[in-house]
């Protein structure tokens, strides 16, 4: 007889409230199908809100909202873009949609985020040869937010703008300040595996109410006002539906509880596995405080006696979805081409670094189970060689 199989626990699965539901009947009530509606406007409100900012445009996913902030900073054909290296695909690829040139930056080991040593040095040599880029993408990576004291500081000297992609991060703080206000715009993602999800959305937030007005003006096709279709530049159907935007906004209001939850899973884990040799946890940056998104682990094979991959497998092997962290982009293929500054330590990272299970709705034997299983992975390993 088969073993009975245990549902799969996944990375980080949306995790519902139950009040979703009757705010989407209530689009569905007022017939408020379409995109646009008061659903989406009572979402922008509340996430500028929870972000400290003064405005927020809703948009169907982060990536929109990292491609319009780049149409609204004027990248064009050609101009250098620097960027985290340590991310999502989704970080760079808007820099590729307008003909930019992304330049990869290295993380620092506070926070695995963008170093803002190699920002500054990358900055004076753009500027020493005369070719500052059109802006600079920071990424909040895995919950937590980069130094951006530092980082505002290299990029006021010479006039680039920030582009702070917290798709990962909404809920965290960086100086006593939530995430997403410090770049001049920010992006939040409503994606299915992100800390709240609205099935799929973006936010593009910002204290200058022209940008998020022009991206919102771009975002819905370039309307020109006028009883007919004006159009004198190039739009796109970027906005978010007022349906999805009713499930956003019941998420948001989970948020904190969701933020604890996954602060419980990452101490659980912490206190499971912190003390054991060759085990590191993703350190927790002094200058902030994290929403937890991810736990995030380096396994040291030699000290550990498994490999972060070996690890992998007998969660997989157990019906469990773990992942390595993010492979940096100046290792991707597809970004062969492209300039980096350093790139050693995200590259260690993603040699040792697993992105444990870490959805709200995980249970503690759920992680007990995740644990025994880590911890029991060398025996398993010596055991089936030879
Ligand atoms: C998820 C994510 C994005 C993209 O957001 P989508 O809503 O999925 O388009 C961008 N950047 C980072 C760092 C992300 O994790």
């Amino acid at each position: 007889m088969d073993k009975p199989t245990l549902p799969r626990i996944y990375l980080s699965p949306p995790h519902m409230s139950g009040e979703e539901l009757e705010l989407v009947k209530e689009a569905f009530a007022t017939n408020w199908i379409a995109p646009l509606g008061p659903h989406v406007d009572a979402f922008e409100t509340e996430v500028a809100e929870c972000a400290g900012v003064a405005h927020a445009t809703a948009l169907s996913s982060g990536t929109a909202a990292i491609h319009l902030a780049l149409r609204l900073l004027g990248l064009k054909p050609g101009e250098e873009v620097l960027c985290s290296t340590f991310t999502f695909s989704a970080s760079a690829n808007p820099i590729m949609y307008e003909g930019g040139r992304p330049v990869f930056i290295d993380s620092e080991p506070t926070s695995w985020n963008l170093d803002p040593e190699l920002l500054r040095e990358e900055l004076d040599a753009c500027a020493t040869r005369g070719k500052l880029p059109r802006a600079v993408i920071s990424v909040d990576l895995y919950g937590q937010c980069a130094d951006y004291k530092a980082i505002l500081e290299s990029c006021a000297r010479y006039e680039v703008p920030v582009i702070q992609d917290s798709a990962e991060s909404l809920g965290a703080s960086y100086r006593g300040r939530p995430a997403g206000g410090q770049g001049c715009v920010g992006v939040f993602s409503f994606n299915g595996n992100k800390i709240i999800t609205s099935s799929g959305g973006g936010m593009l937030v910002s204290d200058d109410a022209q940008l998020t007005d022009r991206a919102r003006f771009l975002a819905t096709q370039a309307r020109d006002p006028a009883p007919h279709y004006q159009h004198s530049a190039i739009g796109f159907n970027y906005r978010m539906s007022n349906v999805l935007a009713g499930i956003g906004r019941a998420q948001l209001r989970a948020l904190p509880d969701r933020i604890a939850a996954r602060r419980r899973n990452f101490e659980h884990y912490q206190r499971a596995l912190g003390s054991v040799p060759g085990i590191e946890f993703m350190p927790l940056a002094p200058h902030g405080s994290g929403n937890f998104w991810l736990t995030c682990i380096t396994i040291d094979p030699v000290q550990f006696g498994a490999s972060r991959e070996d690890v992998r497998l007998v969660l997989e092997a157990h019906n469990i979805e773990s992942r390595p962290v993010w492979k940096p982009l100046h290792l991707q293929p597809v970004f062969a081409g492209c300039r980096a500054r350093g790139g050693e330590f995200a590259a260690s990272v993603f040699e040792r670094g697993l992105c444990l299970p870490s959805g709200s709705s995980l249970t503690t034997p759920q992680v007990d189970q995740i644990c025994e299983l880590v911890l029991a992975t060398p025996q398993h390993i010596a055991a089936a060689r030879p």
